[in-house]
């Protein structure tokens, strides 16, 4: 069995060069992320162009996701790498200069303001923990209540029900507009703690815009999950910040729900963050996190996340290798069945909506039929690539394939679990549509003459519902 589970691999420094970003893509990166968090957007823009220009020399279907920083907060530059032992003393104060010895800076105006004492402050993900011991007229005092090292400009936690700052900010708004303009496949919006803080994004729906994917990391998001997801293209379950803002042991259980809920409402789930942390600098993983990858395989995860083992790791194309094998052989054993008999539960794809009543019906339907009939494979017709999602969600044992005129569809198709996507000309009448894409997938080798195959798209030119089953036998 090919691969399922689809893979974001994330491009920095590590990953800049053309060699690496082949190797990358041989090795398996469906998506390449760029985290917009780090750099300026003239540097992201020639990262876009240029993971744009290997993809297309290679003739491969890769996505590239622009991840916006949202109001992420970050202590000011350590120059040097530093330890901070628990239980001394610092001083926090806003601003944007470098940090001192004593005194660090908080890109945040209002730090004085939002913080209260006794708010436990995470540094990164969680190398160093303050813990707000009292305030002055210009700066919080903070302990370390678990000591470690910082680098760099490291990222600050600050719960975010403290925060006054709203996503996405008039930064990411600029840094969207740029991208949008260079035809970015998808756009991750950090911070999200409603399904208003995406309908602000406003670009036009997936695929005249990008693919919008809300980033779960705050306990509203979570409160909110639903309306969230609805407004979204896709959601992420972004471990680094969520395992800030809940205590530890709620995570995994978090990852399920969230996947769950996700896959039920028909978009793609990703799960992100220290995936194969490890593999920054060793040539394998840890036990525990060949787990975690299979495991989230097994949760249904659409896609897994790679962030700084690609960015700034060693050696990236060994890390994408590494989680191409565990994802692959988690897909072997993934309960297939019991996972269908869940989504028959809880299958929603817009609730109170007739086209998604019809659209559950017939994915349904198509599910039991590839089942039953051991189809070869489940051909698409998809514009905007709803039906590859809302057929992925019962996770077929058959491929699929997805046929879309849309370019756009195609690569953001790439994120979507098990789909295998396919540029065609145009979408015709439904006979022709049917011999059509029935030819292209013998001509591409997914079928031979005699096979069955369920071909399932929307019979009318309005975007949404899956109104149409054909079982067909290749001639
Ligand atoms: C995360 O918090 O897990 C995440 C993916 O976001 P970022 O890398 O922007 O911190």
């Amino acid at each position: 069995m090919n691969r399922r589970t689809k893979i974001i691999a994330s491009i920095g420094p590590a990953s800049d060069d053309e060699a690496t970003l082949k190797d990358m893509v041989e090795a398996g990166m469906d998506v390449a992320r760029i985290n917009l968090s780090h750099g300026t957007l003239e540097d992201g823009l020639e990262r876009y162009r240029r993971i744009r220009s290997v993809a297309e020399s290679m003739d491969a279907n890769v996505g590239i996701m622009a991840d916006l920083p949202g109001p992420k907060i970050r202590l000011g530059l350590f120059e040097d790498r530093r330890i901070l032992e628990t239980g001394e003393e610092y001083k926090l104060t806003p601003g944007t200069g470098p940090s001192g010895k004593d005194t660090f800076t908080v890109a945040y105006d209002s730090l004085l303001n939002d913080v209260l004492e006794g708010d436990r402050l995470i540094v990164g993900d969680g190398t160093v923990v303050f813990k707000v011991i009292g305030s002055t007229s210009d700066s919080l005092r903070v302990m370390v209540e678990y000591g470690g090292k910082v680098q760099g400009k490291p990222g600050l936690h600050i719960p975010s029900d403290r925060l006054k700052v709203t996503t996405p900010t008039p930064e990411d708004l600029r840094l969207l507009d740029a991208f949008v303009s260079a035809g970015i496949d998808m756009v991750a919006v950090s911070f999200v703690r409603s399904a208003h803080d995406i309908r602000r994004v406003g670009t036009e729906p997936a695929p005249r815009g990008p693919l919008v994917v809300a980033k779960i990391e705050t306990r509203s998001a979570v409160d909110n999950l639903d309306g969230i997801i609805m407004a979204s293209g896709a959601v992420m379950v972004a471990r680094g910040d969520l395992g800030a803002e809940f205590p530890i042991q709620e995570l995994p259980h978090l990852q399920k729900d969230i996947i769950a809920r996700c896959i039920a409402l028909g978009r793609p789930a990703i799960t992100a963050t220290q995936m194969l942390e490890s593999m920054i600098t060793a040539p394998n993983p840890t036990r525990a996190e060949a787990s975690d990858v299979a495991n989230a395989v097994f949760d249904g995860t659409s896609a897994v996340m790679l962030s700084a083992e690609t960015a700034v790791g060693n050696d990236p194309a060994n890390v994408l290798r590494v989680m191409a094998a565990i994802a692959q052989r988690a897909d072997q054993e993934f309960d297939y069945e019991g996972w269908a008999h869940q989504i028959k539960r809880d299958r929603l794809m817009e609730p109170q909506s007739v086209d998604s009543a019809v659209t559950d019906v017939m994915t349904m339907a198509t599910w039991r039929a590839a089942m039953e009939m051991g189809v070869k494979a489940i051909l698409c017709i998809s514009r905007s690539g709803f039906t590859v999602r809302a057929i992925a969600r019962f996770r077929p044992m058959a491929p699929i394939l997805g046929f879309s005129p849309d370019q756009r569809t195609v690569r953001q198709l790439s994120m979507s679990w098990g789909a295998t996507a396919i540029k065609i000309d145009r979408i015709e009448s439904n006979d022709e549509s049917v011999k059509n894409v029935i030819n292209i997938a013998k001509q591409e080798g997914y079928v031979r003459s005699g096979d069955i195959v369920a071909v399932l798209g929307g019979s009318s030119a309005t975007i949404g519902a899956t109104d149409t089953l054909r079982m067909a036998r290749c001639p």
